[in-house]
């Protein structure tokens, strides 16, 4: 586990999670000591630990730290040693995944971001993540079955292609609907699977087809 130094304003965040719910405290240390003002542009950089999503180019945004938060302290609860995550973004949620969880996977469908990230974790030494540019709709059946998977854009329908990479007693923590978004858990048994609703959420499209 790479080990980072904390500052006053992550600390400061990290206590306004606590406030919102969050207990689980590796996924509290992790936020803490991960710099997240470089997985934005320089100009936001001193935003960087309010609880705020922030714009990153392209029309996408790096998620809400309290989201991060919630969507990773759900995965925990489980047993998870692979995950594979839809929606690399800025790296940031990828970054957290990869000090917590031995292996992680994460699809990209712009170029330019994935590229972005892929340098980041670089230059933070997290060295045991896997990217790839591609259709997250598709998930990334060459390394299924995965333990976890974490969707960080909004599907129209849960993507059939994601439950089918799920591992046996797998969790997929994944936003669903368009206007309106609900956050899922889902798990698979065999062939049986369960749903949980956790609450209203707010995410960029889980967007179809062309791969930019
Ligand atoms: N975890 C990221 C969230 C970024 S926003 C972060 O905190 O920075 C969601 C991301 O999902 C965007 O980068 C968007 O390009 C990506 N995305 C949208 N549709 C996708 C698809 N079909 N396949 C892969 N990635 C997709």
């Amino acid at each position: 586990m790479t080990a980072f130094s904390s500052s006053g304003p992550a600390r400061r965040l990290v206590s306004v999670l606590r406030q919102a719910g969050i207990t689980n405290t590796d996924v509290l240390s992790v936020i803490e000591t991960t710099p997240r003002q470089l997985f934005m542009p320089e100009s936001l950089a001193h935003k960087a630990y309010e609880n705020t999503a922030l714009p990153i180019g392209n029309g996408q945004t790096i998620s809400q730290p309290l989201m991060v938060a919630t969507m990773t302290q759900l995965l925990m609860q489980h047993e998870c040693k692979s995950v594979l995550e839809i929606g690399t973004g800025s790296g940031y949620q990828t970054a957290i995944l990869a000090q917590l969880i031995d292996k992680v996977f994460s699809v990209e469908r712009i170029a330019q971001l994935q590229y972005q990230a892929k340098r980041r974790l670089r230059n933070l030494d997290l060295h045991n993540v896997s990217m790839r540019h591609g259709d997250g709709w598709e998930g990334w059946r060459s390394k299924a079955p995965f333990d976890g998977i974490i969707v960080t854009a909004a599907a129209a329908q849960i993507p059939q292609a994601l439950v089918e990479q799920l591992a046996d007693g797998g969790v997929m923590i994944i936003p669903v609907g368009e206007q309106q978004q609900t956050l899922v858990v889902l798990r698979r048994f065999g062939e049986q699977i369960e749903q949980q609703r956790i609450g209203d959420v707010r995410f960029v499209p889980l967007v179809k087809g062309e791969l930019l």
